[in-house]
C-alpha cells in the first residue's frame, strides 16, 4: 500500500487522479499531513466521507508505532522510541527545546554500517535505509507528542544520511514544500561522517541546507582507528568537499569533533587541526565523548571491522581527567589560530539521547 508521506506533491496529485481526484484535492491532503500533522484520515474534516474511504481503501499515512518515550530530568530533551512497521527494530528520535527555538533530531538509517568505533547506532551493522515516510513521520509524531513546532531539524540521529541520500532528498523536499510544512531549507542540518560525492551533490540539489562534518581527528592515521570511512574518504578529500560545498553555497559549515581522553585531545592535535582548517569559513564544534558501555552491550564496538584495527572500546572508556578543561584548552589552541570553536553543552545524556545507545538496548532486549 502506497504511504501517502513517501510522495511529493506532484506525484500525489498523480495517485489522486487516478482515484478519479481533482488537483486541488492533493493539496488540502498535503496541507493536512504536513502543515496540521494529522496522518488520520478519519480526522480531515474538509474532506468528505466517501473521499477518505476511496484514500484509506490505497493509501496509508503511518508507519512508525511509539514504543517508549523518556524525558530528561530538565525537562529540556525528549527521546522517541520508534518501532518499525516491518521489523524487528526501532529508531530514536529527539526533541530539544532551547530557550528560543525547538529542534528534533532524526534518524536516516535503521542501523548504519560506516562502523565508527565510538557510536552505538553501527554496533549491529545496517538494517535498512527509512523511507522519506519514516523520516517524515519522526517530525510529525514528536511534534505532536510536544504539543509543539519546531523550525529546526538535525539529520544526525542513528544512521548516516548520505548513505540514504535519495530517501533523504525527498523527505527534504517534502518537509519544506510551501503547501505543506514550509519549514526553511537553512533551517535543516545534515551531518554526515564524510561522504566526499554525497557532499557535493548536497551542494549542487540543496544548496540551501547546512552541512556537519564528524572530523574526529586531524589526520587519516588517527582517524582510520575510529571511521573506518577514511580509508575510503582521506581526510584532505573531505575538508576539500566541504571547502568546495562552502564556495557553492555559502553556507558555514561545522566540524564535529569529539573530544576523546589521550587520542585526540592534545594541544598538539589543535594545532594540526587549525593547520588542516586554516582559512575557512567553518566553526567546530567540540563534543565532550559519550562514553558508550561496550562491556554492557557485550559489543567490542569497531572490532567488527575488517583492516585496520579499530580502538578498542575499553580504550575510549578510559577516564577524562576534566573533560570542560580539556575542551577549554583545545578550544583556545584553534581560537589562538582564528578557528572558531565552540564547546558543545551535552544535552539529555541521563536518558542516553545520543548515539543509538537506547535504541542498541531495547533491540537486544526482543532479541
Ligand atoms: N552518520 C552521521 C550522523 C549520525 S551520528 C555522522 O557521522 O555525522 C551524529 C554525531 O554523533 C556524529 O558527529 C557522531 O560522530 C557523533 N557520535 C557518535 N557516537 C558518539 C559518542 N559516543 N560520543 C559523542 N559523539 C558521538
Amino acid at each position: 500500500m502506497i504511504n501517502l508521506y513517501d510522495l511529493n506533491l506532484a506525484e500525489l496529485t498523480e495517485f489522486l487522479a487516478g482515484l478519479g481526484e481533482r488537483p486541488f484535492r492533493a493539496r488540502q491532503l498535503y496541507a493536512w499531513l504536513y502543515g496540521k500533522g494529522v496522518n488520520d484520515f478519519g480526522l480531515m474534516t474538509d474532506i468528505s466521507e466517501a473521499v477518505r474511504e476511496k484514500l484509506a481503501g490505497a493509501a496509508c499515512a503511518d508507519g512508525l508505532a511509539l514504543a517508549e518515550t523518556l524525558a530528561s530530568k530538565d525537562g529540556q530533551t525528549t527521546k522517541h522510541l520508534f518501532g518499525l512497521d516491518d521489523e524487528n527494530s526501532y529508531i530514536e528520535t529527539v526533541f530539544m527545546k532551547y530557550k528560543d527555538r525547538n529542534s528534533i533530531c532524526i534518524s536516516t538509517q535503521a542501523g548504519c554500517r560506516m562502523g565508527c568505533s565510538f557510536c552505538a547506532s553501527g554496533a549491529d551493522g545496517l538494517l535498512r535505509n527509512l523511507s522519506p515516510a519514516e523520516m517524515a513521520l519522526q517530525v510529525i509524531l514528536s511534534e505532536r507528542a510536544a504539543g509543539a513546532h519546531t523550525k529546526n531539524i538535525v539529520l544526525m540521529g542513528v544512521g548516516e544520511p548520505l548513505d540514504n541520500y535519495e530517501n533523504v532528498k525527498k523527505f527534504i523536499e517534502n518537509i519544506t514544500d510551501d503547501h505543506g510544512r514550509d519549514l526553511s531549507r537553512r533551517a535543516i542540518t545534515i551531518s554526515t561522517c564524510g561522504i566526499v560525492p554525497g557532499i557535493e551533490r548536497l551542494a549542487k540539489e540543496l544548496p540551501q541546507v547546512n552541512l556537519a562534518v564528524s572530523l574526529h581527528a586531524p589526520n587519516d592515521e588517527l582517524r582510520k582507528k575510529i571511521m573506518p570511512v577514511t580509508k575510503k574518504y582521506s581526510v584532505a578529500d573531505v575538508v576539500s568537499a566541504t571547502q568546495k560545498h562552502y564556495e557553492k553555497t555559502h553556507r558555514r559549515s561545522t566540524f564535529e569533533y569529539a573530544l576523546i581522553d589521550g587520542f585526540n585531545d592534545s594541544p598538539e592535535h589543535a594545532k594540526e587541526l587549525a593547520a588542516l582548517l586554516k582559512g575557512m569559513n567553518c566553526l567546530v564544534n567540540l563534543i565532550p565523548l559519550n562514553r558508550v558501555d561496550g562491556a554492557r552491550t557485550g559489543i567490542p564496538l569497531g572490532l567488527s571491522q575488517r583492516g585496520d584495527k579499530p580502538m578498542r572500546n575499553s580504550r575510549l572508556l578510559a577516564a577524562q581527567a576534566d573533560p570542560a578543561e580539556v575542551a577549554e584548552r583545545f578550544r583556545e589552541e584553534l581560537g589562538k589560530r582564528h578557528v572558531p570553536a565552540t564547546v558543545r553543552k551535552s544535552l539529555g545524556e541521563d536518558i542516553e539521547a545520543a548515539c543509538g545507545q537506547l535504541r542498541l538496548r531495547k533491540n537486544e532486549s526482543t532479541e
